[in-house]
């Protein structure tokens, strides 16, 4: 707290009294720093999709190329176009979050079968990485907001190979104990270092090294994973070691109505 003005009180109740002021700056700080990672990270993540549209457009426009160099601009500009709509997405995920507006629409479901069939779609585009995946024979049935546990796999697949280049495989488990669904996605990459590990679930943070530094990305992932599975009553947590690889694991509720799991 500091006194932000001290103002001469001249009410007729006191002629020669003081009145202070006091403002919380800590809170708007904060807001402040936010507002200027905001910033620094929009400008810069859109710049990169945006200059790439641009540049393969004009090349399609001016340069008449090859039908095989064709193929592939039009590729790149869809690519970095999903990117920007991708990037506006978890922007407006992490606002509605926090303004707790996200409504989550729980229904009971096999997680083991949603894995399966996120693997199989998301295994598709992975073209430099294949997904070794290890699932529990039971349907593994939980209650929970299906297209948001699909986001929360999504995000952790992609980063998973994201921040492992040199890697050509990740590895996918899911088991189950009495009461609850553990679903843990390995990498082999660049790893975290541990004085990261309790900052890398706030938004925008983004580890910095230059490995990180030459992957692009918002630091707006894990937030929203975070954010997610802890509205379900979970948890997610990691475990890494530097230059080695890195395993995220979230934790959720088995689904408690018997009736349901007979049927
Ligand atoms: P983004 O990937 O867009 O930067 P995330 O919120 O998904 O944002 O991740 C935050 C940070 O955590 C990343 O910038 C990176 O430093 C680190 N990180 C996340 N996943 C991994 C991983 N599988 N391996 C190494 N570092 C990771």
């Amino acid at each position: 707290f500091y006194a932000t003005s001290i103002k001469k009180e001249r009410s007729r109740f006191s002629r020669h009294g003081f009145l202070f002021v006091f403002r919380d700056r800590t809170e708007e700080q904060k807001m402040d720093h936010v507002k200027d990672e905001l910033i620094s990270t929009v400008s810069h993540e859109l710049r990169t999709p945006l200059s790439s549209i641009l540049g393969f457009m004009e090349l399609l426009r001016y340069r008449q190329p090859t039908p095989e160099k064709t193929t592939r601009y039009v590729e790149i500009v869809h690519e970095e176009a999903k990117r920007l709509t991708n990037l506006l997405n978890d922007f407006l995920d992490i606002q509605r979050m926090e303004g707790g507006k996200q409504d989550y629409a729980f229904k009971p479901f096999s997680l083991r079968q949603l894995l399966e069939e996120t693997i199989e779609t998301f295994g598709e585009t992975a073209e430099t990485h294949t997904i070794h995946a290890v699932t529990d024979d039971d349907p593994i049935l939980i209650f929970a907001d299906e297209d948001k546990v699909k986001q929360v796999i999504i995000n952790l697949l992609s980063n998973a190979i994201k921040y492992s280049p040199a890697a050509d495989h990740i590895d996918v488990r899911l088991e189950k104990t009495a009461d609850q669904a553990i679903l843990s996605v390995t990498d082999y990459g660049i790893g975290i270092p541990p004085t990261a590990f309790d900052k890398l679930f706030t938004k925008f943070y983004r580890v910095d090294n230059s490995a990180v530094r030459k992957i692009g990305g918002t630091g707006l992932g894990l937030a929203i994973c975070k954010e997610i599975i802890e509205s379900h009553g979970g948890a997610i947590s990691v475990e890494s070691e530097l230059n080695q690889g890195s395993t995220f694991t979230i934790v959720l509720e088995l689904d408690p109505r018997k009736d349901f799991e007979k049927k």
